[in-house]
């Protein structure tokens, strides 16, 4: 039998992600508080319920895509006594780790089932339907969601337990951050010491240095012509996001207290940048270290 789900938080993700279901044939109960949410889901065909509760009650799968965790744990409080005993959670919100563990753990108190499920790929890969996703929970929990789960997502990695998918999310955009920051420093130095950004990225993309931030998303104009960087830095991936995630990582690092110097300079980097250009693609932060070199060298 086809699943019956509910899906809450019809935003920049989860808009386009509950139209996928509703193409392939789900029957969606949506919610969100904002009215132009509604009216786009309505228009792709989900039905529209007007609060959390009536999204879960009578769902085999209850999917949330909201800001936080705060709000996730909120809205969960809401929704597990509306749902069916054995509602299968599948929380896609990238949050803490504690909040995702935490989140699951009711859920289970409550009788039912929990997975974490946070994506990458940004708006353009929900609306393709072409997310990774990125799963902690239990096999069987596991095996249950990936029908609905491949309708979203291109891939779908089962990463271990309860949190360890919300794990995998903010381990990779810590590199990818840290990545970034180093990538942009050592274009801007080459730019003072007389190297074009052709000739380090000839000599870079297949030399040591080489990360997907140079080959897939060169911080500069020219070298990949689809990159952020030749659009004056419209997004892509958003300052804010990318601040966002560095701080979940930072949080993580403290809470295991890891040694994440490099870590916690680009959560804290990110922060700054942030304040100013929070619209701009992340990879704009090669502007910030190019703009302070000259300050500094003035
Ligand atoms: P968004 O702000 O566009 O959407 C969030 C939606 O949640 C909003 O429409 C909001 O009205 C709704 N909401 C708030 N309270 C609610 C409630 N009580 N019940 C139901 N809905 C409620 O955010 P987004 O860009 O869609 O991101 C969602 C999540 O996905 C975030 O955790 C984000 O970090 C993550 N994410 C975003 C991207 C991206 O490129 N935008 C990529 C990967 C992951």
């Amino acid at each position: 039998m086809t699943k019956r789900i509910g899906f809450l938080g019809l935003g920049h993700m989860g808009g386009p992600m509950a139209a996928n279901l509703v193409r392939a044939g789900y029957d969606v109960l949506t919610f969100d508080p904002v009215p132009a949410a509604q009216e786009q889901a309505r228009k792709d065909g989900a039905t529209v319920v007007d609060s959390a509760a009536a999204a879960a009650a009578g769902r085999d799968v209850v999917i949330t895509m909201l800001p936080n965790g705060k709000l996730v744990l909120d809205v969960y409080a809401d929704l597990l006594p509306a749902a069916n005993p054995g509602t299968l959670f599948i929380d896609c919100s990238t949050i803490d780790v504690a909040d995702a563990k935490a989140a699951a753990a009711r859920a289970i108190d409550a009788g039912h089932r929990a997975l974490d499920a946070p994506v990458s790929g940004g708006v353009a890969g929900a609306a393709a339907g072409t997310l990774t996703f990125m799963v902690g929970g239990g096999a069987d929990d596991f095996a249950d969601a990936l029908d609905v789960l491949q309708v979203m997502g291109g891939k779908v990695v089962h990463c271990g337990g309860s949190g360890v998918g919300q794990a995998a999310k903010i381990c990779n955009n810590m590199l990818l951050g840290i990545s970034m920051i180093g990538l942009s420093e050592a274009l801007v130095l080459g730019e003072k010491l007389g190297l074009s950004h052709q000739s380090f990225f000839d000599v870079v993309s297949t030399a040591s240095g080489q990360s997907w931030a140079l080959t897939s998303y060169c911080p500069v104009p020219g070298p990949v012509p689809t990159s952020p960087a030749n659009n004056d830095y419209q997004p892509g991936f958003a300052t804010a996001l990318m601040t966002k995630d560095l701080g979940l990582a930072a949080n993580a690092l403290r809470d295991t207290e890891v040694d994440g110097q490099l870590g916690l300079l680009a959560a804290e980097i990110y922060t700054r940048f942030n304040q100013t250009q929070a619209g701009k693609d992340f990879s704009a932060i090669v502007l910030d270290i190019r703009n302070r070199s000259e300050q500094e060298g003035a």
